[in-house]
């Protein structure tokens, strides 16, 4: 039976299809204790982040999963450049939806379909809500994605041939999440939220997996773009429970990446403080990771500090510049993730210290 933990009062609770905070306002997490991780069983799975399932909170002869999956995960670890050796990027923009949130959806949409739900609403800056509305698809569960009526059109486009429900709303990022807490409470309605819902993270800790199989082991350092955290956090357990199980001695340092006019983990973080204010938006054309008050701000600073991380913020006019340079190498971005490699540039890389960073989101999602 599993059971969700509340990060701030400790309290649990049993995992219910309408519970999606703690009666205290706190954020979910699920109490576990690490997975045995057994490499030789990977193997015997389809060429997915399903080779991890053991790993996941499911029942272990669940099987929900072969019918939701489309293939999503084990995405391309590549050198950057024969410059640049040590370098990575993991091309997670190749995933049935092209960002790295099939991860997250795909789990989270698998335990939806456990749990019977019959209908989800989300919301997002767009890939989370594309990523939820085609597994909701995929699930034959109904889907009311809410968005930004700032998103960009090709996003709600790819949202709405999904069959979900796009519902514009003209506010900042908390406003939206805020108008679709409401619908979550008035129509009774499962929230998939990739904040909130601790499933998400099962989802995003492949990452680390994958890394940690292609490599046989960990990089020295991993640089991530944070909005809320969802591939941070999932990286971080996912190296934290690679290392429980003695496969790997070190988390990696954790650099973590925003962009200057919305970064209010970058000062909190340097100066090591457990929470952030909220800041204001300057505005940014990182769309993506554009989030003032992230809920889970006091987990992601403490993952940093765990691993001796650091912190990246990144000027505007950079970003546009890093698109066209990733561009010229072959790797075509959405200009979110072009974030990833403007903060690559200005971290100060030691020599033959392996870096890895992703490549979140595709090319022909933003203009
Ligand atoms: C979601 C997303 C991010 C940031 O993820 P968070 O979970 O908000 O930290 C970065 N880049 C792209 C392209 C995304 O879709
Ligand atoms: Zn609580």
């Amino acid at each position: 039976m599993e059971e969700y933990i509340c990060y701030s009062c400790k309290k649990t609770h049993a995992v219910a299809s309408l519970l999606w905070k703690c009666t205290c306002g706190g954020m979910l997490d699920l109490h576990k204790s690490s997975p045995t991780i057994d490499t030789i069983a990977w193997d015997k799975y389809p060429h997915s982040l399903w080779r991890y399932v053991q790993t996941m909170p499911f029942a272990e002869d669940s099987r929900t999963w072969e019918s939701v999956t489309m293939g999503e995960g084990r995405t391309p670890l590549i050198a950057l450049d024969t410059s640049e050796p040590d370098t990575y990027v993991k091309v997670d923009y190749m995933m049935p939806t092209l960002s790295f949130k099939d991860r997250g959806a795909s789990v989270l949409m698998t335990k939806a379909k456990e749990l019977g739900v019959t209908k989800v609403i989300a919301d997002s800056s767009g890939n989370a809500g594309t990523a939820i509305a085609a597994y909701a698809a995929r699930c034959s569960i109904a889907c009311d994605v809410y968005v930004s009526d700032k998103t960009s059109p090709k996003k709600t486009a790819q949202i709405r041939a999904h069959g979900a429900a796009v519902k514009q709303i003209h506010g900042t990022r908390e406003e939206i999440a805020s108008a679709a807490q409401k619908a979550v409470e008035t129509e009774n309605v499962f929230y998939a939220s990739h904040v909130y819902n601790p499933y998400f993270f099962e989802g995003t800790k492949t990452y680390a997996y994958e890394i940690y199989e292609e490599f046989g082991g960990a990089p020295d350092t991993l640089i991530v773009p944070v909005g809320n955290g969802t591939l941070l956090l999932g990286a971080y357990y996912g190296f934290k429970e690679l290392r429980e199980n003695g496969l790997i001695e070190k988390i990696p340092k954790i650099a973590a990446v925003q962009a200057a006019n919305c970064a209010p983990l970058v000062s909190a973080g340097r100066r090591r403080e457990k929470t952030a204010a909220p800041v204001a938006n300057q505005g940014t054309a990182a769309e993506g990771i554009a989030i003032a008050a992230p809920a889970r701000a006091e987990q992601i600073l403490e993952a940093v500090a765990d691993t001796n991380g650091t912190f990246i913020a990144v000027e505007e006019e950079d970003i546009p510049r890093a698109r066209e340079a990733l561009s010229r190498k072959g790797f075509y971005v959405e200009i979110t993730s072009a974030v990833n490699y403007a903060g690559y540039l200005q971290y100060k890389k030691s020599p033959e210290e392996k870096v890895v960073f992703p490549l979140c989101g595709a090319g022909i999602k933003s203009g």
